[in-house]
């Protein structure tokens, strides 16, 4: 059956047609894909403003900046994510914490969220809430929290490309800033890719300044009276962090896909819950009137039902050649925070997480057949060490 990868790219052939277009247009980056994808995304996520960037951590460093995090200045977020979501903070010259995650669905808790603003001597500038796995984060509470204590919320939305909350597209309510990845295993591809959504005019004008070093060719933004057409101006410090034509070709293709390639993960989810119904493992949670994205199917050892290890499970798929992987080792835990104070025991409901979690096979080209051999070898494990 050959190696199945926890997850891989969907590239249909009009993608394929999409990018080879791109290619041979008069323009392969700064042209007209850019702000086409960025207009079917807003229009998509219900938010009159989006800004493509070459990757979701520039966005997430970007919307940092814009919100005015900054030295002196502090972002918390969940451990249990990929390092991008609390790197951010750092590039802006901000302090980094931590707020511990909900067992049940591995998001941010927002119990824990609640008892850490009552208890810390101030609360954070920006917080960065996580749509795990793709499913939403309970940012309707999040937003309550944060008009009583005056922080902004950057929803990392990087799992959730095409996830709702009661019908409303996921970046389209709660936060001030919502970030997509587009990063090859996600659940929309551009290659490398990133966009960050907004309502706010005056943010968005900040997103695409600092996107492409500071600059503005718009005359009726311009400080001094422009001296001929050629004319821009360097208004702030910014980067190069802009996505290419090309990357916004196969985004704008990839987008017309999303409602078939989500329905195909949303399938196999329902199957998976179906199939694993019986063994010793926690599945992912079901909120009722949350629709996820689906990026990661993530099944957790349960201790109190099996004598089996999660490295047991985790090896056993390996041998099989299924590719299971951890989504994720805790932040804190990581060498560089280690290093920064951070220690084991500060956010134990990640760490209990991270002990039992596996992710298991799923994207939208995972075959019945394949998904059958995840589900008999998680199987077979369990069982030979509930006889050992
Ligand atoms: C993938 C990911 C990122 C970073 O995305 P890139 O586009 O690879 O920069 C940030 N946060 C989370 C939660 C991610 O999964």
């Amino acid at each position: 059956m050959g190696f199945i990868p926890y997850s891989t790219q969907d590239i249909a052939p009009e993608d394929v047609a999409a990018v080879t277009a791109a290619l041979t247009s008069p323009f392969l980056t700064q042209g007209p894909a850019v702000p086409a994808f960025e207009a079917e995304f807003a229009a998509a996520h219900a938010v009159p403003h989006a800004v493509a960037m070459a990757n979701a951590t520039a966005a997430l460093h970007l919307s940092c900046l814009a919100l005015g995090l900054g030295p002196g200045g502090l972002l918390w977020t969940t451990p249990n994510s990929f390092v991008a979501s609390a790197n951010c903070g750092l590039y802006c010259g901000a302090e980094v914490d931590f707020v511990d995650i909900d067992p049940a669905t591995r998001n941010m808790s927002v119990e824990a969220l609640a008892a850490k603003l009552a208890a810390a001597p101030r609360p954070p500038d920006v917080l960065v809430p996580v749509d795990f796995a793709g499913l939403p984060a309970d940012l309707a509470a999040m937003r309550a929290l944060a008009d009583r204590h005056g922080f902004r919320i950057l929803e990392d939305a990087s799992h959730a490309t095409g996830a709702d909350r009661h019908g409303r597209p996921v970046g389209s309510e709660f936060a001030d800033i919502a970030v997509f990845s587009f990063h090859a295993v996600k659940v929309v591809t551009t290659g490398e890719g990133g966009m960050a959504v907004t309502h706010d005019p005056e943010l968005a004008r900040r997103l695409r300044s600092l996107r492409s070093h500071g600059i503005t060719r718009d005359p009726a933004a311009f400080v001094a009276p422009a001296p001929g057409g050629w004319h821009y101006e360097q208004q702030a410090l910014g980067w190069n962090l802009r996505m290419t034509d090309v990357a916004a070709a196969l985004g704008l293709s990839q987008l017309k896909r999303l409602p078939a390639m989500q329905a195909a993960r949303a399938r196999l989810a329902d199957r998976y819950d179906r199939l694993l119904a019986g063994l010793p493992l926690r599945l992912p949670a079901r909120i009722p009137g949350f629709r996820p994205a689906w990026h990661l199917y993530v099944v957790e050892v349960d201790g109190a039902a099996t004598p089996v290890s999660r490295r047991a499970l985790y090896d056993a798929l390996r041998a099989a050649e299924i590719g299971a992987n951890l989504h994720y080792a805790p932040i804190h835990l990581q060498p560089f925070w280690r290093a920064r104070g951070f220690a084991p025991g500060d956010f134990p409901d990640a760490e209990a997480y991270a002990d039992r979690a596996v992710t298991i096979p799923l994207f939208p080209k995972l075959t019945e057949a394949q998904q059958d051999r995840v589900v008999e070898v998680l199987a077979k494990t369990l069982a030979r060490a509930e006889a050992a």
